[in-house]
């Protein structure tokens, strides 16, 4: 079984997922979009916010981001994600819309 690694932001501490640990388990640190846009407003959300959760979803596992999908899909807050896992998954050829 692979290890886990729990990611948390490392600005405000929520929790923001796990990912695969590459065989160590522990906790990695990210950036909410939240205390992205608070700190760092010059940036408003931009390409490079995007670019770097497409980057981290990129790592995940196929099933992994259906099922983010599924979650995510209405929260309108998670666009950005949401946009990212609908692009990788289309790329893989596993977009799916369930109804
Ligand atoms: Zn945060």
């Amino acid at each position: 079984m692979s290890k886990k690694m729990q990611v948390v932001c490392a600005w405000c501490g929520k929790p923001m997922g796990e990912k695969d640990g590459k065989g160590v388990e522990g906790v990695s640190h990210g950036i909410c979009e939240e205390c992205y846009k608070k700190h760092f407003p010059a940036m408003d959300m931009p390409e490079s916010y995007a670019l770097a959760v497409r980057a981290e979803l990129r790592m995940q596992p196929t099933e992994k981001l259906q099922d983010d999908y599924e979650t995510l899909k209405h929260d309108t807050e998670k666009a950005t994600q949401i946009i990212a896992i609908r692009e990788i998954l289309w790329e893989r050829g596993k977009l799916v819309e369930r109804r």
